[in-house]
């Protein structure tokens, strides 16, 4: 099963700056894909356009078959998304930020708690539940990003940069959990400029520049040319 499809997409920002300029990807179900390439090369509008965040200038995508054209919310709801910045209210408390965000997906009050406990206890953060979430380490507050990404049971799990700024040992964390739920069946993308992180964790690597796909291959036969 394919999970994402991209044809011919370009994004075309306002103030008329190229940001995606005709892209192709195929990611298949199950896969931990990444996609590399340097600061503005165009992977937050990739991710962004994927997750219905920024508006497509032309082309198509689909998520798991859902084309974001004609069945936008079913696309959606396949899709956990950790953006780069933290942005939950930093003044709400852990247990209700994950409750609340299953409830943006109609998810009923009873099965939101249920499955918010069960993403805390996962990412290590049951014990903090009660806490307000201005008052976490900054490690903590990646893996809340991660448990309210996971609520709603996405099959793909979209990351940018997940560990921009983070130390060895929480990233070192984040990689183990992250191989763990990929093994479990979630497909996962993440975007990188650093080629190490992509090496360590994903099988399938698409590298970036200027708007365009410059390659894209298996991670093991790219590192066999390098
Ligand atoms: P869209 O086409 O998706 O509606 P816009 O072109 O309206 O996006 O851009 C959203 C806002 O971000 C605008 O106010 C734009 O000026 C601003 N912006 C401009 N350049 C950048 C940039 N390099 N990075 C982030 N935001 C930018
Ligand atoms: P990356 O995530 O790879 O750093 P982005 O997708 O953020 O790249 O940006 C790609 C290009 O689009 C950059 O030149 C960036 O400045 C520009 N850009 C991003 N967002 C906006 C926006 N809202 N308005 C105008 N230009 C933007």
């Amino acid at each position: 099963m394919t999970a994402i499809s991209i044809r011919a997409l370009r994004k075309t920002y306002q103030n008329g700056l190229e940001a995606l300029k005709g892209i192709d990807l195929e990611v298949e179900a199950g896969d931990f894909f990444a996609l590399l390439g340097p600061n503005g090369a165009g992977k937050s509008t990739t991710i962004g356009i994927l997750s219905s965040l920024v508006n497509k200038t032309s082309g198509q995508v689909s998520i798991f078959g859902h084309d974001l054209d004609r069945d936008k919310e079913a696309a959606k709801r396949c899709i956990g998304l950790v953006p780069q910045e933290v942005n939950f209210n930093q003044f709400e408390k852990v247990m209700s930020i994950v409750v609340n965000q299953a409830g943006y997906y109609g998810i009923r009050r009873q099965e939101a708690t249920r499955r918010a406990e069960e993403c805390l206890r996962q990412l290590s953060l049951w014990d903090k539940r009660d806490t307000v979430s201005r008052n976490l380490s900054g490690g903590m507050k990646r893996r809340l990003m991660i448990a309210r990404a996971l609520v709603h049971t996405p099959k793909l799990l979209i990351l940018d940069e997940p560990t921009a700024g983070v130390d060895l040992e929480i990233r070192r964390s984040m990689w183990e959990f992250l191989r763990k739920i990929n093994k479990e069946g979630t497909t996962i993308i993440l975007t990188t400029h650093y080629l190490e992180e992509a090496e360590n964790l994903c099988r399938h690597i698409a590298i970036i520049n200027h708007g365009r796909i410059v390659e894209h291959s298996r991670m093991d036969d790219l590192l066999a040319r390098l």
